[in-house]
């Protein structure tokens, strides 16, 4: 479903990613793991298409998406939960919902709308509150759920973990597991190594921009050098 081919990405005269490839197929959970600073979210941006590759190729579907406006991008199945959330915090949680089916009329915003609501019983209780007053953990709900009302093919998660208490956390990874139950096919950015890997079919680790190692999520798990470097053993 997705490709990335030996892609580079630089800013200015930084080099945040170095020769990555990758691939994540139809129904899988992938896990990318790194430090701060490894290039995860540039990695993420990137095949969202701002900044752009310097070298590589992108593909999606089998389809070059390399130098793709980001809409089209965005319209072609991709959607992303960003880094830190990114919710509309003045709107409530309902109009935030809508601002995630840009595409879609409106009584399809309303039926996705439920549709979410049925996934996210929380966020139906919340749905008239400014979604700025609610906790962390809500709040990254209310993310997941604006992503899916574009109706991806395939979801990004920018460090959904970020900053929320263990329980939210398995609560968050909880969902991200039946969301692939339901047919959703998943690209993980995290820094919570063990919660990513455990969840994921197969995984990557990044330093420094460059893939430096490639395995399935349990492999990965067991490997001494991921264990001394992510999983604080
Ligand atoms: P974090 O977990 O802190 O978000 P990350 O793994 O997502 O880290 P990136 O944010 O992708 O890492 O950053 C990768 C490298 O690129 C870092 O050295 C960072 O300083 C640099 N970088 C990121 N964004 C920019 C930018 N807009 N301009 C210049 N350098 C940047």
């Amino acid at each position: 479903m997705l490709k990335f081919s030996h892609v580079s990405t630089h800013y200015g005269p930084i080099q945040a990613l170095d020769d990555v490839s990758l691939h994540v197929e139809e129904g899988e959970i992938v896990s990318l793991i790194g430090a701060n600073g490894a290039g995860k979210t540039t990695l993420l941006m990137t095949l969202c298409g701002e900044p752009r590759a310097s070298q590589g190729d992108i593909y999606l579907a089998e389809q070059s998406i390399t130098h793709w406006q980001t809409s089209l991008i965005m319209r072609s199945g991709v959607a992303i939960v960003p880094e830190g959330r990114r919710i509309f915090s003045r709107l409530t949680v309902e109009e935030n919902l809508y601002m995630g089916a840009f595409f879609a009329t409106v009584s399809e915003k309303i039926e996705l709308t439920q549709q979410m609501f049925d996934l996210f019983p929380r966020l139906k209780e919340r749905r008239g509150q400014r979604a700025g007053t609610m906790s962390g953990g809500e709040q990254q709900m209310l993310a997941v759920a604006r992503a899916l009302m574009s109706q991806p093919k395939l979801l990004l998660l920018d460090e959904p973990s970020l900053g929320l208490a263990p329980i939210i956390i398995a609560q968050i990874f909880a969902t991200i597991e039946r969301l692939r139950r339901d047919g959703m096919t998943i690209f993980l950015v995290e820094q919570n190594a063990n919660q990513a890997l455990k969840l994921a079919d197969r995984g990557y680790v990044l330093e420094n921009g460059r893939i430096v190692l490639e395995d399935s999520g349990e492999a990965l798990l067991s490997n001494p050098q991921v264990q001394s470097a992510y999983l604080g053993g």
